[in-house]
């Protein structure tokens, strides 16, 4: 990929060490907590688009 990252760090995912490389709405996270962080807001839309309570 050619988009460079604004800044190189550790993930904002408290307790996880991994190198920061994706922006979430979470924060600056690893890949694998971004992955997490995907997965869980698309189980979270399904249920408010399904209107499950
Ligand atoms: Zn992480």
């Amino acid at each position: 990929m050619s988009l460079e990252p604004a800044r190189v760090g550790e993930c904002d995912t408290p307790f996880c060490e991994g190198a920061a490389e994706t922006i979430t709405p979470n924060g600056y996270v690893c890949s694998s907590c971004a992955a997490k962080i995907a997965v869980a807001s698309e189980q979270a839309h399904e249920r408010d688009t399904r209107g499950e309570r």
